[in-house]
């Protein structure tokens, strides 16, 4: 268990007290860089459990995936492998062991600004070269990218519909807690037209961050080559509604206690990143849900294939299965996205 650090409660009440409230995304992006920084946070003993902690076959189905559209783009010899947010490095290391299967074995990037992290990716992909953004990528070659509950991490602002118009929420300290309001300055010009006349106490969210990476990330798609598969949970289309969660030891918890010791995330807008897509002239597949798209990969078949190899884990493969693809699971909250340069083939399973 980490230790608990008063530093940054410390250091953001005093913020506050000397220069008014800070924004969600400021105290979002704190709280984050707190978090990570100092923990892993997944598996049982941690916060949560991600997909390709449930199970090999979600990094090895996403290999696949990879490798698939690399050959049938030619199999040009200087594409990297590029993870963002790669938390253990579990993913990466199924997706590249199925992606040697099918002869592809690129050099490996990771977007990780966690030193904690960092540390444990190093024990499982010794020849990876870290990055602190997308900025430092090679600028040469296509990049294969994946982002698995990466863009849920990143900060995001709260828009409030009041009486006087849209406001950003502000996060005060009062009384020794963290406590959010709408009193920040009018941000109308934010709010996408179809929400304008929506009632008062609606709330609509932005993520600069996201918009920054996902646009990144588009043009040097369209410039090098190669796509990028987003997989995290979220909506479609203009809504309204306040999706800022936190959780620990796997339970939801406070968002606004004990800033930095719990894992803050937020509904990724895929909307966004499909039109940022396009804007940068890449194609756009999906969104599609987790379960269709891992069930069109053959999870059924490799689900089957392990369990005749080790018939005592039938049970245990079957449940990690359904756990990734069920509706009432991961199957549909989660959406795969890709994003493909126009020249490269469309990508299987969508
Ligand atoms: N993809 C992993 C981990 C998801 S948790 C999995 O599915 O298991 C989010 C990951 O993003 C962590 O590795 C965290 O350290 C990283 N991260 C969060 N904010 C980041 C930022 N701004 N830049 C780079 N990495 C970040």
């Amino acid at each position: 268990m980490p230790t608990k650090d008063r530093s940054l409660t410390d250091r953001l009440a005093g913020l506050i007290a000397a220069a008014g409230p800070i924004s969600v995304a400021q105290f979002m992006a704190e709280a984050n860089a707190h978090y990570y920084a100092t923990r892993d946070p997944l598996g049982a003993a941690g916060d949560f459990v991600s997909a390709p902690e449930i199970s090999q076959m979600f990094g090895e189905l996403t290999g696949l995936w990879l490798a698939d559209l690399w050959d049938r783009a030619g199999s040009p010899a200087n594409a990297h492998y590029v993870e963002l947010g790669p938390g253990r490095g579990t993913l990466a290391e199924d997706a590249l062991r199925a992606m040697r299967a099918g002869r592809f074995e690129p050099p490996i990037h990771l977007v990780e600004t966690s030193p904690v992290l960092r540390e444990k990716q190093a024990t499982r992909l010794p020849t990876a070269r870290w990055h602190d953004d997308i900025d430092t990528l090679p600028d040469t070659g296509p990049l294969l990218v994946v982002a698995n509950e990466f863009f849920d991490a990143l900060p995001i602002r709260q828009i409030m519909r009041t009486k006087a118009g849209w406001h950003e929420i502000m996060v005060d300290h009062q009384d020794g807690a963290f406590l959010p309001g709408a009193s920040g300055p009018t941000l109308d010009s934010l709010v996408p037209e179809p929400l304008r006349d929506a009632p008062v106490g609606s709330v609509i969210e932005t993520s600069p961050a996201v918009e920054s990476a996902a646009r990144a990330l588009a043009t040097r798609i369209a410039a090098q080559g190669g796509a990028a598969l987003i997989i995290d949970y979220g909506y479609q289309g203009f809504a309204t509604g306040d999706t800022l969660q936190a959780v620990s030891s796997h339970e939801y918890a406070d968002i606004f206690a004990e800033p930095g010791e719990r894992d803050l995330t937020a509904h990724v807008n895929f909307s966004m990143l499909e039109s940022l897509g396009r804007a940068a002239g890449l194609a756009v597949y999906g969104p599609a849900d987790q379960g269709g798209w891992l069930e069109s990969l053959g999870i059924g078949a490799r689900t089957a294939a392990l369990a005749k190899a080790a018939p005592h884990r039938q049970a245990e493969l079957v449940a990690a299965r359904d756990r990734l693809t069920q509706p009432d699971e991961m199957g549909t909250l989660f959406k795969t996205l890709a994003v493909v340069n126009p020249n490269w083939p469309a990508p299987a399973a969508f």
